[in-house]
Protein backbone atom coordinates (compact mmCIF):
# COMPACT_ATOMS: atom_id res chain seq x y z
CA UNK A 1 0.00 0.00 0.00
CA UNK A 2 1.23 3.19 -0.71
CA UNK A 3 0.40 7.15 0.18
CA UNK A 4 -0.84 9.34 -1.69
CA UNK A 5 -0.21 12.82 0.17
CA UNK A 6 -2.57 15.19 -1.72
CA UNK A 7 -3.28 18.91 -2.23
CA UNK A 8 -5.19 20.70 -4.52
CA UNK A 9 -5.50 24.67 -5.36
CA UNK A 10 -8.92 25.80 -6.51
CA UNK A 11 -10.65 28.88 -7.49
CA UNK A 12 -14.36 30.20 -6.95
CA UNK A 13 -16.93 32.79 -8.68
CA UNK A 14 -15.73 36.47 -8.48
CA UNK A 15 -19.18 37.59 -7.96
CA UNK A 16 -22.53 35.57 -6.22
CA UNK A 17 -24.12 35.92 -10.23
CA UNK A 18 -21.45 34.13 -11.99
CA UNK A 19 -21.69 30.80 -9.24
CA UNK A 20 -22.51 27.22 -10.63
CA UNK A 21 -23.93 26.04 -7.89
CA UNK A 22 -22.86 22.69 -9.68
CA UNK A 23 -19.40 23.30 -8.68
CA UNK A 24 -18.39 26.81 -6.74
CA UNK A 25 -14.74 25.50 -6.09
CA UNK A 26 -13.54 24.69 -9.63
CA UNK A 27 -9.84 23.11 -8.97
CA UNK A 28 -6.65 24.44 -10.93
CA UNK A 29 -4.29 22.74 -9.98
CA UNK A 30 -3.48 18.78 -8.23
CA UNK A 31 -0.10 18.44 -6.55
CA UNK A 32 0.63 15.13 -4.72
CA UNK A 33 3.54 12.91 -3.66
CA UNK A 34 3.50 9.30 -3.28
CA UNK A 35 5.34 7.47 -0.42
CA UNK A 36 5.57 3.44 0.33
CA UNK A 37 5.16 1.92 3.23
CA UNK A 38 8.37 2.95 4.59
CA UNK A 39 7.51 6.25 3.81
CA UNK A 40 10.17 6.50 1.04
CA UNK A 41 9.17 8.97 -1.53
CA UNK A 42 8.48 7.30 -4.95
CA UNK A 43 7.26 9.49 -7.14
CA UNK A 44 5.53 13.34 -7.50
CA UNK A 45 2.32 14.34 -9.25
CA UNK A 46 2.20 18.16 -10.36
CA UNK A 47 -0.45 19.04 -13.06
CA UNK A 48 -2.32 22.15 -13.57
CA UNK A 49 -6.01 22.18 -14.55
CA UNK A 50 -6.97 24.79 -17.24
CA UNK A 51 -9.84 26.30 -16.09
CA UNK A 52 -13.02 25.96 -18.01
CA UNK A 53 -15.83 27.78 -15.69
CA UNK A 54 -14.42 30.31 -13.91
CA UNK A 55 -12.29 32.28 -15.75
CA UNK A 56 -11.11 35.24 -13.74
CA UNK A 57 -9.37 34.45 -10.73
CA UNK A 58 -11.22 35.30 -7.28
CA UNK A 59 -9.28 37.58 -5.18
CA UNK A 60 -9.08 35.27 -2.46
CA UNK A 61 -7.69 32.83 -4.75
CA UNK A 62 -4.75 35.39 -5.85
CA UNK A 63 -3.83 36.02 -2.50
CA UNK A 64 -3.62 32.11 -1.75
CA UNK A 65 -2.05 30.66 -5.01
CA UNK A 66 0.97 32.03 -6.59
CA UNK A 67 -0.69 31.63 -9.84
CA UNK A 68 -1.91 33.78 -12.58
CA UNK A 69 -3.67 33.60 -16.48
CA UNK A 70 -0.56 32.46 -18.46
CA UNK A 71 0.16 29.35 -15.66
CA UNK A 72 -3.48 28.60 -16.26
CA UNK A 73 -3.31 28.89 -19.94
CA UNK A 74 -0.63 25.80 -20.39
CA UNK A 75 -2.83 23.25 -18.10
CA UNK A 76 -5.28 20.63 -19.37
CA UNK A 77 -8.79 20.04 -18.75
CA UNK A 78 -9.61 18.42 -15.52
CA UNK A 79 -10.95 14.61 -16.67
CA UNK A 80 -7.71 14.25 -18.23
CA UNK A 81 -5.90 15.65 -15.33
CA UNK A 82 -7.73 13.26 -13.32
CA UNK A 83 -7.71 10.31 -15.03
CA UNK A 84 -3.88 10.44 -15.40
CA UNK A 85 -3.99 11.26 -11.81
CA UNK A 86 -6.23 8.23 -10.81
CA UNK A 87 -3.43 5.81 -12.70
CA UNK A 88 -0.59 7.48 -11.23
CA UNK A 89 -2.30 6.25 -7.84
CA UNK A 90 -2.49 2.84 -8.69
CA UNK A 91 -4.88 0.47 -6.66
CA UNK A 92 -3.70 0.67 -3.64
CA UNK A 93 -3.57 3.25 -1.65
CA UNK A 94 -4.85 5.50 0.96
CA UNK A 95 -4.70 9.50 0.46
CA UNK A 96 -3.16 11.84 3.04
CA UNK A 97 -4.74 15.54 3.14
CA UNK A 98 -3.81 18.92 5.85
CA UNK A 99 -7.21 19.30 6.80
CA UNK A 100 -10.80 18.17 5.85
CA UNK A 101 -11.80 19.97 2.51
CA UNK A 102 -9.76 18.38 -0.66
CA UNK A 103 -11.39 15.22 -1.22
CA UNK A 104 -14.68 16.63 -1.49
CA UNK A 105 -13.91 19.28 -3.55
CA UNK A 106 -12.17 16.17 -5.82
CA UNK A 107 -15.37 14.49 -5.56
CA UNK A 108 -17.24 17.37 -6.49
CA UNK A 109 -15.32 18.19 -9.24
CA UNK A 110 -15.50 14.36 -10.42
CA UNK A 111 -19.17 14.20 -10.36
CA UNK A 112 -19.62 17.42 -12.43
CA UNK A 113 -17.66 16.03 -15.51
CA UNK A 114 -19.78 12.46 -15.22
CA UNK A 115 -16.53 11.10 -14.29
CA UNK A 116 -17.28 7.26 -12.14
CA UNK A 117 -17.14 7.59 -8.29
CA UNK A 118 -14.13 7.34 -6.42
CA UNK A 119 -16.21 5.49 -4.15
CA UNK A 120 -20.10 4.60 -3.26
CA UNK A 121 -19.68 5.62 -0.08
CA UNK A 122 -17.70 7.78 2.91
CA UNK A 123 -14.04 7.59 1.82
CA UNK A 124 -11.43 6.67 4.64
CA UNK A 125 -8.11 9.11 4.66
CA UNK A 126 -5.79 10.42 6.86
CA UNK A 127 -5.87 13.54 7.91
CA UNK A 128 -2.50 15.24 8.92
CA UNK A 129 -3.35 18.26 10.21
CA UNK A 130 -5.22 16.28 12.62
CA UNK A 131 -2.56 14.01 13.12
CA UNK A 132 -0.26 16.88 13.41
CA UNK A 133 -2.93 17.97 16.66
CA UNK A 134 -2.97 14.51 17.82
CA UNK A 135 0.72 14.54 18.55
CA UNK A 136 2.17 17.75 19.32
CA UNK A 137 -0.81 19.50 20.52
CA UNK A 138 -4.36 18.85 22.05
CA UNK A 139 -5.68 16.84 19.51
CA UNK A 140 -8.34 19.82 18.70
CA UNK A 141 -6.22 22.48 17.52
CA UNK A 142 -5.61 22.89 13.75
CA UNK A 143 -2.26 24.99 12.85
CA UNK A 144 -1.58 26.24 9.24
CA UNK A 145 0.85 23.75 7.46
CA UNK A 146 3.87 26.23 7.94
CA UNK A 147 3.29 26.69 11.26
CA UNK A 148 3.94 22.71 11.26
CA UNK A 149 6.81 23.09 9.47
CA UNK A 150 8.24 25.49 11.36
CA UNK A 151 7.31 23.61 14.43
CA UNK A 152 9.14 20.59 13.31
CA UNK A 153 11.98 22.65 12.28
CA UNK A 154 11.92 21.01 8.12
CA UNK A 155 13.98 23.39 5.51
CA UNK A 156 11.38 25.29 3.64
CA UNK A 157 13.18 24.92 0.40
CA UNK A 158 10.26 25.78 -1.99
CA UNK A 159 7.96 28.52 -1.46
CA UNK A 160 4.27 27.27 -0.06
CA UNK A 161 0.96 27.70 -1.47
CA UNK A 162 1.05 25.10 -4.97
CA UNK A 163 -0.52 22.35 -4.71
CA UNK A 164 2.56 20.42 -5.20
CA UNK A 165 4.55 22.00 -2.46
CA UNK A 166 1.87 21.89 0.00
CA UNK A 167 2.07 18.37 -0.81
CA UNK A 168 5.82 18.51 -0.28
CA UNK A 169 5.80 19.81 2.83
CA UNK A 170 2.81 17.80 4.26
CA UNK A 171 4.26 14.19 2.95
CA UNK A 172 7.59 15.75 5.43
CA UNK A 173 5.35 16.20 8.70
CA UNK A 174 3.77 13.08 7.68
CA UNK A 175 7.08 11.41 8.02
CA UNK A 176 7.72 12.68 11.04
CA UNK A 177 4.66 11.90 12.69
CA UNK A 178 4.72 8.49 11.19
CA UNK A 179 8.11 7.58 12.29
CA UNK A 180 7.37 9.03 16.06
CA UNK A 181 4.33 7.53 16.51
CA UNK A 182 3.32 4.69 13.82
CA UNK A 183 0.14 3.96 15.81
CA UNK A 184 -1.78 7.47 14.96
CA UNK A 185 -2.76 5.55 11.58
CA UNK A 186 -5.17 3.67 13.57
CA UNK A 187 -6.85 7.81 13.69
CA UNK A 188 -8.24 7.49 10.22
CA UNK A 189 -11.32 9.93 8.92
CA UNK A 190 -13.92 9.94 6.41
CA UNK A 191 -14.73 12.39 4.15
CA UNK A 192 -18.61 12.00 3.71
CA UNK A 193 -19.05 13.45 0.10
CA UNK A 194 -20.60 10.48 -0.99
CA UNK A 195 -23.17 9.63 2.02
CA UNK A 196 -24.16 5.72 2.57
CA UNK A 197 -27.07 5.06 0.63
CA UNK A 198 -27.40 1.67 2.75
CA UNK A 199 -26.86 -0.30 5.75
CA UNK A 200 -23.66 -1.51 4.49
CA UNK A 201 -22.42 1.57 3.86
CA UNK A 202 -22.53 3.17 7.02
CA UNK A 203 -19.76 3.11 8.72
CA UNK A 204 -18.65 2.03 12.49
CA UNK A 205 -15.48 2.47 14.28
CA UNK A 206 -13.91 2.20 17.37
CA UNK A 207 -10.98 4.63 18.44
CA UNK A 208 -8.93 3.91 22.22
CA UNK A 209 -11.22 6.80 23.63
CA UNK A 210 -14.77 6.99 21.55
CA UNK A 211 -16.42 5.13 18.50
CA UNK A 212 -17.78 6.77 15.50
CA UNK A 213 -20.70 5.77 13.96
CA UNK A 214 -21.73 7.44 10.07
CA UNK A 215 -25.17 6.44 9.20
CA UNK A 216 -27.22 5.97 6.08
CA UNK A 217 -28.84 9.14 4.43
CA UNK A 218 -32.99 9.57 6.36
CA UNK A 219 -35.77 11.79 4.75
CA UNK A 220 -35.63 14.03 7.88
CA UNK A 221 -34.27 14.34 11.47
CA UNK A 222 -37.30 12.74 13.17
CA UNK A 223 -36.78 9.91 11.07
CA UNK A 224 -32.72 10.24 11.77
CA UNK A 225 -33.02 9.91 15.74
CA UNK A 226 -35.97 7.12 15.80
CA UNK A 227 -33.92 4.92 14.00
CA UNK A 228 -32.54 1.91 15.80
CA UNK A 229 -29.15 2.41 14.76
CA UNK A 230 -29.02 5.95 15.17
CA UNK A 231 -29.80 6.10 18.68
CA UNK A 232 -28.36 2.78 20.37
CA UNK A 233 -25.85 3.05 22.73
CA UNK A 234 -23.71 0.07 22.75
CA UNK A 235 -20.70 0.38 24.36
CA UNK A 236 -17.74 0.39 22.57
CA UNK A 237 -15.31 -1.31 24.95
CA UNK A 238 -17.49 -4.88 25.63
CA UNK A 239 -20.41 -4.21 22.97
CA UNK A 240 -23.10 -4.13 26.15
CA UNK A 241 -25.97 -2.03 25.45
CA UNK A 242 -25.46 0.81 27.41
CA UNK A 243 -28.90 1.42 29.28
CA UNK A 244 -29.84 5.01 28.40
CA UNK A 245 -29.92 7.84 31.62
CA UNK A 246 -31.11 10.64 29.68
CA UNK A 247 -32.70 9.70 26.34
CA UNK A 248 -31.75 11.77 23.24
CA UNK A 249 -32.59 15.59 23.43
CA UNK A 250 -31.61 18.41 21.33
CA UNK A 251 -30.05 21.44 22.05
CA UNK A 252 -30.43 23.42 18.74
CA UNK A 253 -32.16 21.25 16.56
CA UNK A 254 -28.45 20.19 14.77
CA UNK A 255 -26.94 18.93 17.96
CA UNK A 256 -28.57 16.02 20.27
CA UNK A 257 -27.24 14.83 23.62
CA UNK A 258 -27.77 11.46 25.63
CA UNK A 259 -26.08 9.88 28.55
CA UNK A 260 -26.07 6.21 29.03
CA UNK A 261 -24.51 3.63 31.19
CA UNK A 262 -22.67 0.78 30.80
CA UNK A 263 -22.24 -1.48 34.44
CA UNK A 264 -18.72 -2.49 33.18
CA UNK A 265 -16.92 0.77 31.68
CA UNK A 266 -19.46 3.57 33.32
CA UNK A 267 -20.45 6.72 32.15
CA UNK A 268 -21.25 7.22 28.31
CA UNK A 269 -21.92 10.37 26.76
CA UNK A 270 -23.38 10.57 23.22
CA UNK A 271 -23.74 12.95 20.51
CA UNK A 272 -25.12 13.16 17.41
CA UNK A 273 -24.76 15.19 14.67
CA UNK A 274 -27.66 15.62 12.27
CA UNK A 275 -25.70 16.87 8.67
CA UNK A 276 -27.10 17.84 5.56
CA UNK A 277 -26.63 15.87 2.49
CA UNK A 278 -26.59 18.02 -1.04
CA UNK A 279 -29.50 16.28 -2.14
CA UNK A 280 -31.28 17.67 1.21
CA UNK A 281 -31.61 14.42 3.11
CA UNK A 282 -29.90 14.17 6.23
CA UNK A 283 -27.36 11.51 7.54
CA UNK A 284 -26.28 11.67 11.15
CA UNK A 285 -22.30 11.64 12.73
CA UNK A 286 -22.91 10.11 15.94
CA UNK A 287 -19.66 9.60 18.70
CA UNK A 288 -19.85 7.58 21.66
CA UNK A 289 -17.56 8.22 24.59
CA UNK A 290 -16.97 7.33 28.22
CA UNK A 291 -16.87 10.34 30.63
CA UNK A 292 -16.72 10.50 34.08
CA UNK A 293 -19.46 11.48 36.80
CA UNK A 294 -18.83 15.40 35.92
CA UNK A 295 -19.34 15.09 32.18
CA UNK A 296 -22.46 13.11 33.38
CA UNK A 297 -23.69 15.31 35.91
CA UNK A 298 -22.76 18.41 32.84
CA UNK A 299 -25.26 16.62 30.38
CA UNK A 300 -28.46 16.38 32.97
CA UNK A 301 -27.74 20.04 33.99
CA UNK A 302 -27.81 20.92 30.21
CA UNK A 303 -31.14 18.85 30.14
CA UNK A 304 -32.70 20.44 32.92
CA UNK A 305 -31.84 24.01 31.64
CA UNK A 306 -33.50 23.10 28.25
CA UNK A 307 -36.47 21.99 30.07
CA UNK A 308 -36.64 24.61 32.43
CA UNK A 309 -36.49 27.20 29.06
CA UNK A 310 -39.03 25.51 26.81
CA UNK A 311 -41.47 25.78 30.16
CA UNK A 312 -40.87 29.07 30.73
CA UNK A 313 -41.77 29.73 26.91
CA UNK A 314 -44.90 27.76 27.16
CA UNK A 315 -45.46 29.67 30.34
CA UNK A 316 -44.98 32.91 28.36
CA UNK A 317 -47.31 32.09 25.33
CA UNK A 318 -49.61 31.15 27.78
CA UNK A 319 -49.55 34.30 29.61
CA UNK A 320 -50.19 36.81 26.40
CA UNK A 321 -53.23 33.93 24.66
CA UNK A 322 -55.07 35.02 28.13
ZN1 LIG B 1 -18.82 -1.48 28.41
Amino acid sequence: MNYIVLDLEWNQASDKHNRDFGLPFEILEIGAVKLNRKMKVVDNFDEIIKPQIYHTIHYITTKIINMDKEDLKKGRPFPEVMEDFLKWCGKDYVFCIWGTLDLTELQRNMVYYGMDELSSGPLMYFDIQKFFSMTYEDGKTRRALEWAVDYLNIDKDIPFHRAYSDAYYTAKVFKIIDDYKPEIEKYVSYDVFMVPQNKRQEVHVNFKTYSKYISREFDDKNAAIEDKAVNSTKCYLCGRNAKKLIKWFSVNGKHYFCLAYCKKHGYLKGKVRMKKADDGKVYVIKTLKLVGDDVALQIREKQDKLRLQRMEKRHLKKEREN
